[in-house]
């Protein structure tokens, strides 16, 4: 695993962020006998996942394959899973419509890739200036954020259950020193969602480049700057070795869940210990991939500190206040454009301040 060559990590983040077109060749729908009762159980199942990272992409990809392998293994083989990278069976970008209409039973992915088909879908990934990890799971299991996600997904015939995280991300490489808001402006910047609409409100221009392409276009200046994911998945990037800073905190990324979609008349048929069986395999996803992505993002950070000229520096304060001040805006501009956005926000934003009550004390026993 230590062994990836930066060129091969290229390559895979390429197909992984919609390189390819390949067209979807899959027809259909597996061969359920609908006159079985579901409680048989005695009945099998193979299945399909698609995901949005190519085959054993470095954490993700690996924690998809992860997630097949324990929901055969917890089933005694009931329940088989053939699992497909970005571009295999559907092109990464149709995880969702491939779940939605059965080509897939399965689709291991982001949830803000799908901003275009529903617009609150994003707040469900991370929200900028948002909870950590930890809290957001607490809003996602004990404060109605999963019911609400279900909700909005239910619309498409997809039962969503989270399944992986990131973990909080970084702010970013740059080739020139923050020192205050003004020095983004005319700033070129390759960084998507609404973290894009923060940095375009401080004068700078968001640029969405494909994984492939940002090495080369930030040797070349083309943009400025970038954020990607943490030291981990940075480093194979190679970003240390044309950038002269990286910032932190990520003020758009906070946490970085993922998500197991399921179609939802698959999901329907299995008997119930098998719907626990791939709740629970999914659940153990979030705390296993949390762990190795803050493992790895502590051994490559100081790789990156120790064998490079990089400086790693903390936004100013001045800077993470207009930031936010921006977040603030994008947000309610999305709450005012989007009704379901609004509900998610509004649940959200209640959750965080009760739940502050508990953890203000409780995380500065840590710190
Ligand atoms: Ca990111």
């Amino acid at each position: 695993m230590y062994q990836i060559k930066r060129k091969d990590f290229i390559k895979k983040a390429a197909v992984a962020l919609g390189g390819t077109s390949m067209l979807v060749a899959a027809c259909g729908k597996e061969n359920s006998d609908k006159t079985i009762p579901a409680v048989n159980t005695g009945k099998t199942f193979e299945w399909r996942m698609v995901t949005t990272w190519l085959p054993h992409f470095p954490i993700l990809g690996e924690g998809a394959d992860r997630l097949a392998k324990n929901i055969e293994t917890m089933s005694n083989g009931r329940i088989k899973i053939h699992v497909f990278g970005g571009g295999e069976l559907v092109p990464p970008l149709e995880t969702f419509d491939a779940v939605s209409q059965g080509v897939a039973q399965l689709g291991h992915s982001a949830s803000y890739y799908w901003a275009g088909k529903a617009p609150s879908s994003q707040l469900f990934t991370s929200i900028p200036f948002g909870m950590n990890s930890q809290k957001t799971y607490a809003w996602l299991y004990f404060g109605g954020g999963l019911e609400l996600w279900n909700e909005l997904y239910s619309n498409f015939n997809i039962t969503i259950i989270p399944a992986g995280n990131t973990s909080g991300q970084m702010g970013g490489w740059f080739n020139k020193e923050i020192s205050s808001v003004t020095d983004l402006k005319g700033l070129k910047m390759r960084i998507p969602g609404i973290g894009g609409k923060i940095i375009s409100k401080a004068g700078a221009s968001a640029v969405l480049s494909p994984g492939s392409e940002i090495y080369t276009n930030l040797e070349r200046g083309v943009i400025d700057a970038t954020e990607w994911i943490g030291p981990y998945h940075d480093f194979l990037m190679g970003f240390h070795k044309i950038a002269k800073y990286y910032y932190y905190p990520s003020f758009a990324e906070p946490t970085g869940v993922l998500e197991l979609l399921v179609n939802k008349t698959a999901f329907e048929e299995l008997p119930n210990e098998l719907k626990e069986i791939v709740k629970h395999a999914a659940g153990s996803l979030n705390i296993s991939m949390l762990a190795e992505f803050d493992t790895k993002n502590a051994e490559y950070l100081a790789r990156i500190k120790n064998k490079s000229k990089v400086e790693i520096k903390q936004f100013p304060d001045d800077v993470i206040g207009s930031f936010k001040k921006y977040a603030d805006e994008a947000l309610q501009e999305l709450a005012d454009a989007d009704p379901f956005s609004k509900k998610v926000l509004d649940s959200y934003g209640k959750f965080r301040k009760d739940i502050a009550v508990w953890t203000d004390i409780a995380d500065k026993n840590f710190s």
